[in-house]
């Protein structure tokens, strides 16, 4: 399976791209610029060797794909959904796109007239098939292939067989467990925990953190 990790250049994008090639998926680092995309790709080759990571532009990214995942941030994104609304018809699309701005130091959710982050992608990529994920893992944590984590990932969507397809390849990834938590509808659920765990880590002076229900 090819999964297309658009902006895949970035923090999420990295820790994506180098765990789930590690898995033996087939990945392919989307950015706007080939040469920064191939850049990436054999940086992240060189740190785990044997696997197949190569970088496109966003748009051959999203051609050659079956999943694409959309780690570009979200004031970006849906200017980049508009132009591959074509190419990413009846595919896998997955939005860990949190909508938030920093006000007076203090992070809050910027709630899309949508509903979610993830229904403002679905409304662009009609013909796409959208699941919301991966929106509380800390990239820089992730990214790092030695980490040792145990983090629950809630994941939204309204087409119950590419969800179930995210919460698989989600729980392939070592210390991950993928959690069905409703429609796309609820996205906005998810999405608003990353804001709440950026003031816990600021306020109380902690590292990186990552959700677990217990
Ligand atoms: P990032 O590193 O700031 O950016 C990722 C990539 O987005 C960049 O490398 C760039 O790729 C592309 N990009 C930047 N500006 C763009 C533009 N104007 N148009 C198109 N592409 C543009 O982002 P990130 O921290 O990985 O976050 C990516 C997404 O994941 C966000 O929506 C964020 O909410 C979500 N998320 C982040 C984290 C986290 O801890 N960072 C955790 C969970 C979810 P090129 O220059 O190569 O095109």
């Amino acid at each position: 399976m090819r999964i297309a990790l658009l902006g895949g250049t970035g923090n999420l994008g990295k820790g994506l791209a180098l765990r789930l090639a590690k898995l033996g998926y087939e990945i392919i680092i989307g950015s706007r610029k080939l040469e920064k995309a191939k850049s990436k790709a054999s940086e992240y080759l060189n740190e785990i060797g044997d696997a197949k990571i190569y970088g496109l532009e966003n748009v051959y990214a999203a051609e050659k794909c079956d999943i694409a995942i959309f780690t570009i941030p979200w004031q970006h994104a849906f200017s980049t959904a508009e132009t591959l609304r074509d190419v990413l018809e009846d595919k896998i699309v997955v939005s860990p796109l949190v909508p938030m701005e920093r006000v007076n130091g203090v992070f809050i959710y910027v709630r899309p007239k949508e509903g979610s982050a993830a229904e403002k992608l679905a409304s662009i990529l009609t013909k796409s098939r959208v699941v919301a994920a991966y929106h509380s893992i800390p990239a820089n944590r992730f990214a790092k292939v030695d980490e040792r984590f145990e983090w629950d990932v809630p994941i939204c969507g309204d087409d119950e067989e590419a969800k179930k397809t995210v919460i698989e390849i989600t729980n392939k990834i070592k210390g991950l467990r993928a959690l069905d938590a409703g429609p796309l509808s609820n996205s906005y659920l998810v999405e608003s925990l990353t804001p709440l765990i950026l003031n816990l880590m600021i306020k109380n002076r902690l590292g990186e953190l990552g959700v677990k229900f217990v």
